[in-house]
């Protein structure tokens, strides 16, 4: 997938930056950068684009950037906030998601 204003090429950089399309739901690469929010920045001022998220090679976390919390960003999967060092351990896979409904009917399960 090219991007004609934005693709810098893939030369190893530490993060890969992808859009969701808005109309195909596309996962796809927007472009590769060094520093982790400089291209999700540029990604989510595309009309085309749903939602960005920037998936560290290093940690495989997928830092995800919203418009109400551009300073927190946090893993998609995870959910952790990512540390300023940039020095998170690596990505431990989607938190097991304990929802509101199986604390309210306890009896249900068994
Ligand atoms: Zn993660």
């Amino acid at each position: 997938m090219k991007c004609a204003k934005f693709n810098v090429g893939d030369k190893g950089q530490r993060y890969e930056t992808h859009y969701i399309h808005v109309d195909t739901k596309e996962d796809l690469v927007f472009g590769w950068s060094n520093e982790p929010d400089k291209l999700a920045a540029a990604a989510d001022l595309m009309p085309s684009a749903e939602s960005t998220y920037t998936l560290d090679r290093e940690t495989k976390h997928e830092w995800t950037i919203t418009r109400f919390l551009r300073n927190a960003p946090f893993c998609r999967v995870c959910g952790i906030v990512r540390l300023a060092s940039e020095k998170n351990k690596p990505c431990k896979g989607p938190t097991k998601m304990r929802g509101m409904e199986s604390s309210l009917t306890t009896e249900e399960s068994k």
